[in-house]
């Protein structure tokens, strides 16, 4: 049977077109599951009706999150939000919790991820993290440039098996605190937490790095996406 996973994609006002970097689908696709595009324009039964006949859900990278959903105004650095996206992803993420749906967030994913399910997120890491390292990184997608410490006894070190790995870092926000019935699975060595994951559901992580831009030229990124699959087919 094939696994279908959900994923979310990226909407431009200008030319009223979705987007979605191909890295993602074809990640899905190495890792045996059958990827189908997710837009952001569904109404709620609609959205129902798709996630059940999905075995998992991806949640892309994107802009910022609008800090209305953390119970935050915007502070300068917040950077241009997509109202429709954050509308539609919140709920999206809710409803996939409520059916416990194996869900794998990805940089802005892993955001939404834990907005959705309570928790909050810095707006900007370089004004509110004092001595914060470099996570907007000045090299290309596929090149890891800092490292992460994965913590022992969690999904994610159960997928990944290294102590310390090094990714890419793409992003100026960050988790805060973890959503209720989320822990810290991976900080950057300034404190920055890279990666959450659930204590209560089947399977969800939200991971801050782009594995996407990595698995072709290191294998070791693929295991991030068979683990969703696999999730799906109930492993
Ligand atoms: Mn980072």
């Amino acid at each position: 049977m094939p696994m279908v996973i959900g994923i979310t994609c990226g909407w431009d006002d200008n030319s009223g077109r979705y987007y979605l970097n191909s890295l993602y689908a074809r990640a899905i696709t190495a890792a045996g599951g059958t990827p189908v595009l997710i837009p952001d324009c569904l109404e709620r039964g609609e959205t129902q009706q798709l996630l059940s006949m999905v075995g998992g859900l991806l949640l892309t990278g994107g802009g910022d999150v609008d800090p209305v959903y953390f119970g935050e105004e915007p502070l300068p650095p917040c950077g241009e939000i997509t109202p429709a996206r954050d509308a539609f992803e919140i709920e999206l993420v809710r409803m996939s919790l409520a059916a416990d749906l194996p869900i794998l967030g990805i940089c802005r994913g892993a955001q939404v991820l834990n907005i959705a399910a309570g928790g909050d997120i810095y707006q900007d890491i370089n004004t509110q993290i004092k001595g914060s390292l470099r996570h907007q990184q000045r090299a290309p997608l596929w090149a890891p440039t800092h490292n992460i410490q994965i913590r022992p006894d969690t999904r994610l070190m159960t997928i990944l098996q290294e102590k310390t790995v090094r990714v890419n870092s793409f992003h100026h926000q960050a988790v805060r605190n973890p959503a209720p019935g989320f822990v810290v699975c991976a900080l950057a060595n300034d404190g920055v937490i890279e990666a959450i994951e659930s204590t209560t559901h089947r399977f969800a992580l939200g991971i801050q790095c782009h594995p996407e831009g990595m698995w072709e030229k290191d294998p070791r990124f693929l295991k991030l996406f068979r683990a969703l699959v696999e999730a799906g087919r109930g492993n």
